[in-house]
């Protein structure tokens, strides 16, 4: 039976239908090695291939210079929170941009550590726009400057990096990793957990360049939690999240094969254009989001306000387009639970049919809506 949705989940999310068809007809009998993936050594030759492809085609899709490790690490996205202070925090002073709520909890967990400062903020217009960071009181003492680079639960991204004075820039780009070309030279580290855009979760891709990996770390870092053990072991100092390694992999011979990061990030623009140009014009749905400061990937909306000024009637509308949307096949388009409304992610792996499909979806609700 074939009967695939189209998912706009924020994540785990949508993946490349060809990617999952791989690795079903690889389960039980992966490269005549008699055994799935899930099965094997983590230090046998089969397995030794796919970390190592996996980590080449990554650097050739990011142009990754030699001077910066790849890191297949666990523990997801938060696990970094805590990681990140604890190898780089040497002066215990950061300075972290809050412009949502996986900003805020990294600037939470660095405060653990040491003396954080929130040098900007967007939370006065909940979180609906990236403010200037073009000149902001960075301090002169500060480790590095953090930013979450795409805020998946409002739906903003920077469109362009902070100054940060010179100061290492560190970035969790767990939203739009691999959406669109960056200069991976602009950062001392980049991460992203993997479950939004490129595979599993419980996995998370660290890029770091190589003089930010040191002994000198926090006393009472654990050995689990130092990047040069597991820089040292190329991943490998214990089972590393093989499965999940492997998925990624063929993500990104699928994103290779399919035309790197420029042609993605043409798709990308495209599709975001598609639901954007809708929302503009509509007079039932409004986006949330400051457009200079707008997601490619995420894209929260909700019932108009001002013309159903009714703020019952527009929760109870909202609800029912998430639930008529489900029936027609369009699963998990409702908000974040901390915002509510309505929230399309459209991560590579969403077809640009998927997204016309909504919008004609959303069209017709509108119609009989208004
Ligand atoms: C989902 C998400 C996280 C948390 O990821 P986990 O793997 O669940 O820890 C962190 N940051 C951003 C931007 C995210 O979208």
């Amino acid at each position: 039976m074939y009967n695939r949705v189209y998912n706009f989940s924020a994540g785990p999310a949508v993946l490349p239908e060809e990617v999952l068809k791989e690795a079903q007809d690889e389960m039980l009998n992966y490269n005549n090695t008699g055994m799935s993936v899930m099965e094997m050594s983590h230090r046998s030759k089969a397995f030794e291939t796919i970390i190592n492809e996996a980590e080449a085609d990554l650097r050739k899709l990011l142009n990754i210079p030699d001077n910066y490790k790849v890191l297949f690490l666990q523990g997801g996205a938060s696990q970094q929170f805590a990681m990140i202070p604890m190898n780089i925090m040497k002066n215990r002073k950061a300075d972290y941009i809050i412009t949502g709520q996986w900003a805020k909890k990294a600037y939470q967990e660095g405060q653990i550590f040491g003396d954080c400062k929130a040098v900007a903020s967007s939370a006065d217009k909940t979180f609906t726009y990236i403010p200037d960071c073009s000149d902001l009181d960075i301090r002169e003492d500060a480790d590095y400057v953090y930013i979450c680079e795409n805020n998946t639960i409002y739906g903003t991204k920077f469109h362009q990096l902070p100054n940060t004075k010179g100061k290492i820039l560190v970035a969790d780009q767990s939203s739009c990793f691999l959406s669109e070309p960056v200069d991976v030279t602009k950062y001392g580290i980049l991460y992203a957990g993997v479950q939004k855009n490129v595979g599993p979760a419980g996995m998370v891709i660290v890029i770091i360049r190589e003089d930010l990996i040191t002994e000198d770390v926090l006393p009472y870092t654990p050995t689990m939690l130092k990047y040069k053990i597991h820089a040292d072991n190329k991943s490998l100092y214990n089972t590393p999240p093989a499965y999940g390694i492997y998925i990624c992999g063929k993500v990104f011979k699928w994103l290779l094969k399919t035309g790197g990061l420029e042609a993605r990030k043409k798709i990308n623009e495209e599709k975001a254009a598609i639901l954007y140009d809708y929302l503009d014009q509509s007079k039932l749905f409004v986006g949330t989001v400051e457009k200079a400061s707008r997601s490619l990937m995420n894209v929260p909306f909700i019932v108009n306000p001002e013309v159903v000024t009714d703020k019952e009637k527009k929760d109870a509308l909202e609800a029912k387009f998430v639930s008529e949307a489900k029936k027609a096949g369009f699963e998990n388009l409702k908000g974040h639970r901390t915002v509510g409304g309505m929230r399309a992610s459209i991560y590579n792996a969403m077809p640009i049919d998927g997204v016309k499909a909504l919008v004609k979806f959303m069209a017709e609700f509108e119609a009989q809506n208004m």
